[in-house]
């Protein structure tokens, strides 16, 4: 599994970070082909709403980046940065507002666009939040969603992919920093997080 990922990414991808994954989830093919779909079903279901997509970082970054170019629309984006893992691999359930929108989302269409949907914490205290600034309407968008993981019923309206209950770098996902370059999703090895705990 290794030898194709690295073969299929042998240009940049050879070594280093790809020895750090156990496999590969989502190839770039496969996140580039239902991004492109999202986008397409957004742009169809917001027409003449304007929207104003709230990216989450850092992890929405790429996503977010794919997503509104697929969007064949009028539409704005904002971004919040939130923290709710630190540098450890699960939840600690505290989440903190590191950046708050640069405006105001009373009587607007809001999408909230996430990475990755887990405990749903973090989305749940986003969503909540949010609610309190009287939006048009407030949906969510994540690109995986692991469902078997929740502690907290959250509804994603939009998903890219369900993701298994394993801990996923790459396309925006990091770990202590590190993976959010690469342009498909893996399972990161337990052994690399484990040595570092
Ligand atoms: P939740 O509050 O739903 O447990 O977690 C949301 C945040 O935790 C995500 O936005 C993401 O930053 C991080 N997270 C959850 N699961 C994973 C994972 O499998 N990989 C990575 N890299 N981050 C994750």
């Amino acid at each position: 599994m290794l030898r194709a990922m690295n073969e299929a990414n042998s240009d940049v991808w050879t070594g280093g970070l790809t020895n750090d994954l156990s496999q590969v989830l989502l190839s770039e093919a496969q996140i580039a082909a239902r991004v492109g779909q999202l986008g397409r079903q957004l742009a169809a279901d917001y027409v003449e709403k304007d929207p104003l997509l709230v990216g989450i970082l850092s992890g929405s970054f790429p996503f977010i980046a794919d997503l509104v170019r697929a969007m064949n629309l009028a539409l704005e984006v904002d971004f919040m940065a939130v923290s709710s893992y630190g540098d450890r691999t699960s939840s600690s359930g505290v989440v903190r507002i590191l950046k708050d929108l640069n405006t105001s989302i009373a009587g607007r269409h809001v999408i909230v666009v996430e990475d990755i949907v887990d405990t749903g914490l973090t989305l749940h205290y986003l969503y909540e939040n949010l609610r309190t600034r009287q939006p048009a309407s407030l949906k969510v968008c994540a690109l995986l969603d692991k469902r078997e993981a929740r502690k907290r019923e959250v509804e994603v309206d939009y998903v890219g992919f369900h993701c298994p209950n394993e801990f996923v770098v790459g396309y925006g996902l990091d770990y202590r920093g590190r993976y959010r370059n690469l342009p498909f999703i893996g399972v990161l090895r337990p052994e690399v997080y484990r040595k570092a705990e």
